[in-house]
């Protein structure tokens, strides 16, 4: 990884408004690149309205993945974040930011990267808000990275597909699922707005929709992380089915299990709620079934 040039400040002279994004784009021969999920927004209203919805003045730092030509990264700078590091993965990006970076250099980091690779304890012990309109092929992976740093963080304020926002957020239903136990066992969540295809350049072929995630201060109920997976990975994977014969795979005697944790054998994933499958987790490690897998 290697820091873009962030070099003179402005200097008491009067400062030369930033060029529109569309002349960075054409200067810097942005052709949207599919591969890196690049569908740009371009309106400063609708990247200012996701900026302070982040409330970007709260964390001392804010890490934005994936700035593109920087349209979101102006918006947070304006709406007053103290510091932004800003992780891209196209170095034509990179290089088309750093106008923006030399304009604050106090306050913009920008990092040539690949935000999978990106440990965020670099970023040192502040917490940290993350913000980012997301590449769509790795948005999943990196909020799942992101929750195994949870004490790290302040709030996540990220766009998504809209049908990964509602497996996000959803309680129950065809959305609810593992991604969303987990996350809301650590985190209150909230879907904040829809974003239409049509805001990006290129428009991508859904919609998006902006979610607001805040670490609980402790977890919603105790478990541990990899029984948690293995209870929701089992109930889900054959979500129909009664749990007391979803979960064959994973306990010689379901029903025990089920017994033990509170929960009905006649139950199904879909109506658990996130509390209850803590307890299935919590019940499941001490019959001493995570031990013999
Ligand atoms: N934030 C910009 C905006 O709203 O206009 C661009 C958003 S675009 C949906 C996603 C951005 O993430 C692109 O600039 C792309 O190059 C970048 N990107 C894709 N994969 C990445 C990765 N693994 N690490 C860092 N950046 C990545």
């Amino acid at each position: 990884m290697s820091g873009a040039g962030a070099s003179n400040a402005a200097s008491g002279a009067q400062i030369a408004p930033l060029p529109p994004l569309s002349a960075v784009i054409a200067r810097h021969d942005l052709k949207p690149k599919r591969s890196l999920g690049q569908h740009f927004l371009l309106d400063p209203g609708l990247c200012g309205k996701i900026a302070h919805a982040s409330r970007p003045r709260t964390p001392a730092v804010i890490l934005e993945v994936g700035p593109g030509p920087g349209g979101l990264t102006r918006a947070l700078l304006a709406a007053g974040a103290a510091r932004v590091v800003a992780v891209e993965k196209d170095r034509r990006c990179v290089a088309a930011l750093g106008e923006l970076a030399a304009r604050y250099p106090d306050r913009l980091d920008v990092i040539e990267g690949d935000a999978l690779a990106f440990d965020i304890a670099t970023l040192g012990h502040a917490r940290i808000g993350i913000v980012a309109n997301l590449p769509y092929n790795v948005g999943t992976r990196l909020l799942l990275r992101w929750l195994e740093r949870i004490e790290r963080l302040d709030s996540m304020t990220l766009m998504f597909q809209k049908e990964v926002a509602a497996r996000i957020t959803a309680t129950g239903g065809r959305d609810y699922g593992g991604l969303s136990v987990r996350v809301q066992w650590l985190c209150t969540c909230e879907r904040l707005f829809d974003v239409g295809p049509r805001a990006f350049v290129p428009p991508p072929a859904v919609t998006s929709t902006v979610v607001r995630l805040v670490p609980r201060s402790v977890p919603l109920a105790p478990a541990e992380p990899d029984a948690l997976d293995a209870v929701t990975r089992a109930a889900f994977g054959q979500r129909r089915k009664m749990l007391r014969r979803a979960l064959r795979g994973l306990a010689p005697d379901p029903q025990a299990l089920l017994q033990s944790a509170g929960i009905p054998p006649e139950a199904r994933a879909e109506t658990l709620s996130v509390a209850e499958f803590c307890a299935l987790a919590r019940a499941w490690s001490a019959m001493g079934q995570a031990e013999e897998r």
